[in-house]
């Protein structure tokens, strides 16, 4: 097959296809990818003690809208090497703050 044949064949039937289905597949990891980044921007355990000084003492978090102790870990994402978890107070359903643990 010449490189001109090549080139048609990325561009017709199955070629056209496929080249859509990769390009899709780099562009979901890379959003994918840049939201794991993300996750806990401004949103971390640290933000929350900046945030609500009041509410994190003596190494326990407080709710600050209904300052109950009661918080519990959601799992809301996982890699291979990553677990991204929501702090969620279980007395009104806010979340707190969220966390990555790697593996
Ligand atoms: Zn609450």
């Amino acid at each position: 097959m010449s490189v001109s044949q090549s080139v048609d064949y990325a561009f017709t039937g199955f070629g056209v296809v496929f080249t859509i289905v990769v390009a899709l597949i780099i562009y979901m990891v890379v959003i994918i990818k840049r939201q794991m980044d993300h996750f806990t921007d401004g949103r971390s355990y640290e933000d929350y003690k900046i945030k609500y000084p009041a509410h994190v003492k003596d190494g326990k978090v407080y709710c600050f809208k209904c300052n109950t102790h009661d918080i519990f870990l959601k799992q809301v994402g996982n890699t291979t090497n990553m677990l991204l978890n929501s702090h969620i107070c279980r007395n009104c359903g806010c979340e707190l703050y969220r966390s990555k643990m790697y593996l």
